[in-house]
């Protein structure tokens, strides 16, 4: 690798949505872990950006504008980064803002199906947690962990809030055209996040690339923190197959992820074509 290359996370969390440390704080620890240009993704937030990219200003390091969208494709949760977007953009920040009222609807159900379970005061509880960032079921899953119902937060999701456990509650989110009309009206670009964590068959991924280059989306994350490296080959294989751009993302929310270290991701197999390469012409 280029010894000179820059070091690219273009997918991150702070206390805006699920993360644990500010957007102060997250710009921070990129910093010393050797990162130059991160991308803050929140959970359809963009509440961290003007915090992050003051502090990115102020510690030599740049700041990329993005947001996590949950979508629904296929009856299935997908997350789709954008990256470069205009935090501003009215027709974005009031579509999030939809979304994250959906999320408070969905926080009240679980709230309610958590207390079937004998768990009282879950709602207020992850509400607490959350201190006005976007609802999370992390919130939910810190509050198991506190209130000593689990022993870790990975058990919140086996036992309660996963898919098809007593706590889940299925949610229509907003369509993949729907999505990357947003994105591509505030300026940004739509990238296909943790594309391993969906747990798809190669016929069903092939299906969502295809889709999501008839939208207009660019990339896809060929690595990102949650994924062994095998799985990234493959998915440079069909990020090359698709003509899709390649991101990397850690996907970091905080020193609790104690595997996960900003900064040390592998770098992207042969064959890939970076998002940033473009990026990096204009500039
Ligand atoms: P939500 O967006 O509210 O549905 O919550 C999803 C968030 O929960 C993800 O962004 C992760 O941060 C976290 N999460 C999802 N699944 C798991 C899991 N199995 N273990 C730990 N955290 C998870
Ligand atoms: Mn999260
Ligand atoms: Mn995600
Ligand atoms: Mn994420």
């Amino acid at each position: 690798m280029n010894r000179n290359a820059l070091r690219y996370d273009l997918h991150s969390h702070s206390t805006a949505s699920d993360g644990e440390l500010s957007p102060t704080e997250l710009v921070e620890h990129a910093k010393k872990s050797g990162v130059n240009v991160l991308a803050l993704t929140d959970h359809d937030t963009v509440g961290g950006i003007a915090e992050a990219t003051a502090a990115a200003r102020q510690h030599g390091i740049t700041l990329i504008p993005g947001v996590e969208i949950s979508i629904t494709w296929n009856r299935r949760l997908i997350h789709i980064v954008a990256l470069g977007i205009d935090p501003q953009h009215s027709e974005l920040s009031q579509g999030l803002q939809t979304l994250r009222q959906q999320r408070e609807t969905r926080a009240e159900e679980i709230g309610r199906r958590l207390k079937k379970k004998g768990i009282e005061g879950a709602l207020e509880g992850a509400q607490r947690l959350a201190n006005g960032a976007t609802l999370s079921r992390t919130h939910f899953a810190r509050f198991l962990l506190e209130q000593g119902h689990i022993k870790g937060l990975q058990q919140a999701f086996d036992r309660y809030l996963g898919e098809g456990k007593p706590a889940y509650v299925p949610s229509r989110w907003i369509t993949l055209e729907q999505c990357l009309t947003w994105i591509h009206n505030a300026g940004g670009q739509a990238v296909i996040a943790h594309p391993a964590r969906y747990k798809m068959t190669a016929t069903k991924l092939r299906r969502l690339l295809s889709d999501f280059k008839k939208c207009g989306g660019v990339a896809i994350e060929v690595i990102s923190g949650s994924q062994g490296f095998d799985v990234s080959q493959q998915i440079a294989q069909q990020a090359i197959r698709f003509e899709l751009l390649a991101s990397v993302g850690s996907d970091y929310h905080g020193p609790s992820q104690s595997w996960l270290k900003m900064g040390h991701l592998p770098a992207l197999p042969e064959g890939c074509h970076a998002i940033w390469e473009a990026w990096e012409r204009r500039a």
